[in-house]
């Protein structure tokens, strides 16, 4: 094709041309020549040149207009050298009017580029990474404009796609290119919820694919846009106006939802893309990879932060541009979810059969993101950096929670070692089954009891296949925190009777409201605080907020209809406040009584001892409640100062150590003088070696996740209890800090199955 006479300008009639080049059939190598030649022409640039990022990690020179044509394939520059190194590392344009000034500039003699002063270089992105630099330069030092910025920003993402799509260079060539992380790799992390599983990746912050990007009517590309922003900005002003005055903790993080939504600068880039012939699904993904690119960079962890929330607004904006706003994702059948992290109630959004392991960049292994997928029984390693840059959507993937590995587009010899693992877990979940009707007794005769931890109304259904006794931890705010506004008194009601009746004769414990801290719901008023977990988080709000707390009580003992009813509170830290608490629930049993309803017809009233200072005032505790449940998650974090949702302290400590153990001793004790009845209900007791050491203290009533129960059953009908108590108990005596590697040699001197 002859290119006649100076290119009309704008994004859209030079995309028309690149088609139209493209078109006209050809080599791969003279198209692109052409292509970059097109673009000088309609840029009224001297030079214009294409780099794109070899496996190597290189940058070649894949085409020019300008440069010397013999540099072409010979130029290479390694990752962060020259100009164009520079582009790649940040992800963003440069753009300078006397670019050999820069400290970055290396001159390449074979180039000839010396003349040129002017230089605008743009990264090609794809799906938010970089495979490559689009370069213009011109001999007069001048900087270019905006718009020339932007213009050439909507190009390189096209070209980025035509690469990708294999219209721009030889197949051959392409093998070399580096699209999207193909080699097998292996990433160290740490598990957070036990398991193996082999699936595809989905990327939670996943761009909705944009089928096509070119658009041949823009005015209809505009039109969509416009509707489609409209709809999501009523959707988040709907969120966050209909609170009934109950507006929460992340109200923040939904007014800065709403503030880009109808962002002018956003608003803006969106349409000034879909005018230059962008469709509107690529127009969102243009300006999300350029957000993108740009804010990973941020050090700044409230920036990153913010990349979150426009990832999201991005993915919200792409569903109601394919007529969706509110539909959940779909799933493929084996899929293993890839995120950066996950808020306590973002795993309750996917399809629980579908959805086989989870993949975390951060994350915690007692965040409570991590404590739904023991719940659901999904495999998750977390902690794995640089993830999220090493997987593409759709990558084979393996989840190895046993080793804390992630596999990612693993060999075949990998995938088939992982299978048969997957086999022999089948084999033991089987041996579990059939334990599941026998009662756990140690070999010297104690029973021990094992509950259930639950939250969700699907746990019911996995209650008597578990073979637990009974709930020993309900979880009631899981409700609160899938609910798009604050459950009525009927829907808690229901899903309370839901649980009782499921249970049939099995004891459900209820802990009331454990909300705050990083459970956090965005109709629910608070500020933002520098320390939640140390904050207005479980009974401190319910006891602030008295017409919440009442309210669940009147569910709970509407629900209970005269049965028996065990509730207990949260984060109690002083005998005043469980006094106070208890009293709400007598005033609420006096006013359904009065109410000629159902009062339940034994009433038991306890206290999970998951603050500090709780320890020391057990005598006062004990002659006051019903019955404690030892929240170990919470204690071990306040006890050693550790944020339990920090990965970088809260696998620090050991929960088998000295001094965690001798604290669990000290309320152990107490409880047994006193005849208070007492449970664990932190995670440690679902694991069989930590709840070894809990029953060698004498607990003899552990709740677990359900995964947890037949791997701890199996290990309490091999314990000879009275030797382990002996074992334990000469060991707490010593001086040593975690006492982990005794633990496990005193069980395997047992012959304990652990
Ligand atoms: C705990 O803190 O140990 C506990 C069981 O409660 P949660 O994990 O829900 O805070
Ligand atoms: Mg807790």
């Amino acid at each position: 094709m002859a290119i006649t006479g100076l290119a009309a300008r704008g994004p859209r009639s030079l995309l028309r041309q690149i088609r139209e080049a493209l078109a006209s059939g050809g080599p791969a190598q003279a198209r692109l020549d052409m292509v970059v030649r097109i673009i000088a022409l309609s840029m009224v640039a001297e030079v214009c040149s294409l780099y794109l990022r070899r496996a190597t990690s290189d940058l070649e020179l894949f085409a020019t207009e300008g440069l010397n044509p013999d540099a072409v394939h010979n130029t290479r520059l390694k990752p962060g050298e020259g100009l164009v190194g520079e582009i790649m590392r940040l992800g963003r344009p440069l753009n300078l009017s006397d670019a050999p000034n820069h400290p970055s500039f290396s001159y390449r003699p074979e180039t000839g580029e010396d003349p040129y002063h002017a230089f605008l270089g743009v990264p090609v992105l794809r799906g938010g990474r970089a495979i490559g630099v689009l370069v213009v330069q011109n001999r007069t030092e001048r900087l270019y404009s905006e718009d020339e910025v932007e213009d050439l920003q909507i190009i390189a993402m096209v070209l980025a796609e035509m690469v990708a799509g294999g219209e721009l260079v030889d197949e051959a060539e392409l093998k070399g290119v580096e699209l999207a992380p193909h080699r097998p790799e292996r990433l160290k992390g740490l598990k957070f919820a036990e398991g193996l599983a082999y699936g595809e990746a989905v990327l939670h912050e996943a761009p909705v694919a944009s089928q096509q990007l070119l658009s041949d009517d823009a005015t209809r590309e505009e039109e969509r846009l416009k509707t489609a922003i409209g709809a999501l900005q009523s959707q988040l002003d709907i969120m966050l106006d209909g609170q009934h005055g109950i507006v929460g903790p992340s109200f923040e993080v939904l007014e800065t939802y709403r503030m880009f939504a109808h962002d002018r600068g956003w608003n803006r880039s969106l349409e000034e893309a879909v005018r230059s012939g962008l469709t509107a699904e690529a127009a969102v993904n243009r300006v999300r990879s350029e957000h993108r690119a740009r804010l990973s960079q941020a050090r700044d962890p409230y920036l990153r932060e913010r990349l979150h929330d426009l990832e999201d607004l991005n993915d919200r904006l792409l569903r109601h541009l394919s007529g969706d706003g509110a539909a959940p994702r779909v799933l493929p059948e084996n899929a293993i979810l890839i995120a950066r992290n996950l808020g306590p109630a973002d795993l309750l959004e996917y399809d629980r059969t579908k959805l086989k392991g989870v993949l975390l960049e951060e994350g915690s292994g007692i965040s409570h993101a991590a404590i739904i997928a023991r719940a659901m029984d999904i495999p998750l390693v977390g902690g794995l950096s640089g993830l999220r840059d090493r997987v593409s959507q759709g990558d084979p993937v393996i989840v190895d929670a046993e080793s804390g590995e992630a596999y990612l587009r693993p060999r075949p010899d990998v995938i088939e070692a992982i299978m048969a693992r997957i086999e022999v877990r089948n084999l033991r979940r089987q041996e579990f089954a059939r334990l599941r009707d026998t009662p756990a007794f140690t070999r010297d005769g104690a029973k021990i009891t094992l509950l259930m931890n639950a939250g969700l109304t699907v746990d019911i259904d996995i209650l008597h296949e578990t073979g637990a006794e009974g709930i020993g931890l309900f979880r009631t705010e899981f409700q609160f925190m899938v609910a798009e506004e604050l459950p009525r008194l009927e829907a808690q009601t229901a899903l309370y009777s839901h649980v009782i009746d499921g249970a049939g004769d099995l004891p459900v414990i209820f802990r009331t409201l454990d909300l705050g801290g990083d459970k956090v719901l965005p109709y629910l008023e608070a500020d933002r605080e520098d320390n939640p977990a140390l904050g207005w988080r479980a009974v401190r709000l319910g006891l602030d907020r008295p017409a919440l707390l009442r309210l669940q009580l009147r569910a709970l003992i509407w629900a209970a209809k005269g049965r028996e009813l065990r509730v207990m509170f949260p984060l109690v830290t002083t005998v005043e406040e469980f006094r106070t608490a208890r009293a709400l629930v007598d005033h609420e049993i006096t006013w359904a009584g009065r109410r000629g309803r159902p009062t339940p017809s034994v009433l038991r009233v306890g206290v999970m001892i998951e603050a500090p200072a709780l320890v020391w005032h057990l005598d006062a505790l004990l002659s006051m409640v019903d019955f404690v449940s030892v929240g170990t998650n919470d204690l071990m974090q306040y006890l050693f100062a550790a944020d339990r949702g920090n990965p970088r302290v809260s696998e620090r400590y050991d929960f088998l150590s000295t001094p965690a153990l001798r604290v669990m001793k000290t309320i152990q004790d107490a409880c047994a003088e006193s005849g208070t009845p007492v449970s664990v209900c932190g995670e440690m007791a679902g694991r069989p070696l930590e709840a070894f050491a809990l029953v060698a203290l004498g607990f003899d009533r552990l709740s677990m996740p359900p995964s947890g129960v037949g791997p701890v059953k199996r290990m309490v009908l091999s314990l000879d209890r009275e030797a382990a108590r002996r074992g334990v108990v000469h060991l707490l005596k010593g001086s040593g800090g975690s006492l982990r590697s005794e633990i496990e040699t005193l069980a395997r001197k047992l012959y304990v199955s652990i």
